[in-house]
């Protein structure tokens, strides 16, 4: 059988590799001069390529679809993503938050073993080759127009295109179209794992500074529609980042953000009637001293002059003057400092897309189209995402198993 596979990515490489192993004949086509261009830059270069976690563990990882990505995970997880690249000459380690690298740290070593294999099973990688049209007859996929205009006829295509994010690595929405043109429905491309852009001035000057030990809630119209995991964040010179800002960009980049607040909880191992005992006691301890000297007590200097203001009262107040109001007032603002959402930082920063083929149409034992025969989609071009720690490498992996399994 010829296979033609559109991306040579994560996903477009791992389905050549498992299906040229079966003795297919593959063309690989990549629109970039080389392949893997996004994989060089995962893992801040050092590739997190999977996490070796459970099953379970893992799909509590995938934030959308995760259902529809179940059998992927079952047929090839984790442990085999392992196995194949220690197959291929790359040692892995383990490291904290069960995140799989390889050994020497470098992402190229991944992307090279990958096509090494493919040049061992005579794959037939083309460089510098976009595709620009699928072609179908009688319902049937039947090969691709690249865009000089050469036509390459074949009896399945998998579509490996992925999302939009990070552009100049060649991922350019170019599978939704694909997919559109076939009549597939396109869940609206939105960033993940991003960070957030935040209206108020007021936080302005604290780009640089993070935090530890505090969680995030989001409020959509006063409703709660998500609390993140206790953790790290940081503020930027536009609005906050870190790994749970990231992970809350993951949750909530369905809702319109500029109806969402984001509450930042800088004492989430308290409730507010501990919190308020504690802030009594340390009231009480401080005696003559000032407001700035008990929010000093609980917050980075930096943040305690925006505390004042928002809470409209002088820093030189003596904290023995504090009325029960505006001690109330402090316990509210630590449980939650809100902040006014502008948007969720764009495609260019964010590290996955969320959205994109919608899984509706697609067979979660394949990854084939129901619409169309021997067309398949697989890694981030479906509406599959993931949180950060190798979960979105692992899908790619997984659903390019999948797909190879039907050949
Ligand atoms: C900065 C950054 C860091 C990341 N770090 C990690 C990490 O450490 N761990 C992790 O699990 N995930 C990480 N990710 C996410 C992960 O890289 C992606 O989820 C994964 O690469 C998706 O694989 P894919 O094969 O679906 O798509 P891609 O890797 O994007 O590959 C798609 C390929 O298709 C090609 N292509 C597109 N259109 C055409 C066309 N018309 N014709 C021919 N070729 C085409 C593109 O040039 C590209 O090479 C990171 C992402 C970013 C941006």
């Amino acid at each position: 059988m010829k296979v033609c596979i559109v991306g040579g990515g994560a996903s477009g490489m791992m389905a050549a590799l498992l299906i040229a192993e079966k003795g297919h004949q593959i063309v690989l086509l990549e629109k970039n001069e080389k392949l893997g261009k996004k994989i060089y830059i995962t893992g801040k270069g050092r590739c997190n390529l999977t996490n070796a976690v459970t099953g379970n563990e893992f799909l509590a990882n995938v934030v959308n679809n995760a259902k529809f990505f179940m059998s992927s995970e079952i047929r090839f997880n984790s442990s085999d993503t392992m196995r194949v690249f220690e197959d291929l000459g790359v040692p892995l380690k383990i490291e904290r938050g069960n995140r799989v690298f390889p050994e020497s740290d470098k992402a190229s070593d991944i992307t090279r073993a990958l096509e090494r294999r493919l040049k061992l099973f005579n794959v037939d990688i083309r460089f510098d080759s976009e595709v620009r049209e699928i072609l179908v007859q009688d319902n049937v996929a039947c090969g691709v127009k690249l865009s000089n205009g050469e036509i390459i006829n074949s009896d399945a295509v998998i579509i490996a295109t992925g999302g939009v994010t990070y552009p100049l690595t060649g991922s350019t929405g170019d599978g939704y179209k694909f997919a559109k043109s076939l009549g597939h429905k396109i869940i609206e491309p939105k960033p993940a794992l991003a960070s957030l852009i935040i209206k108020d001035d007021d936080i302005r000057c604290l780009a640089g500074l993070s935090l530890k030990n505090v969680k995030l809630f989001v409020k959509e119209k006063g409703k709660v529609i998500y609390t993140s995991p206790v953790g790290e964040m940081l503020f930027t010179g536009n609005g906050i980042s870190g790994p749970i800002v990231l992970t809350t960009s993951s949750n909530i980049n369905r809702f319109e953000p500029k109806n969402l607040k984001i509450c930042i909880d800088f004492k989430p191992g308290l409730d507010d009637f501990a919190l308020f005992n504690r802030i009594e006691r340390d009231i009480v301890s401080l005696k003559a001293k000032q407001f700035s000297s008990l929010l000093e007590g609980l917050l980075p200097k930096s943040i305690a002059g925006i505390f004042a203001k928002r809470l409209n009262i002088n820093l030189t107040k003596k904290v023995s003057q504090l009325s029960k109001e505006e001690r109330e007032g402090l316990v509210k603002m630590l449980k939650s400092f809100e902040l006014s959402l502008d948007k969720i930082d764009d495609f260019d920063h964010a590290v996955v897309t969320s959205g994109g083929v919608c899984v509706k149409e697609i067979k979660p034992k394949n990854m084939e189209s129901k619409l169309v025969s021997k067309l398949y989609f697989i890694g981030e071009v479906l509406d599959v995402d993931a949180l950060t720690g190798g979960f979105n490498l692992q899908i790619a992996f997984s659903t390019a198993a999948s797909c190879a399994s039907d050949f």
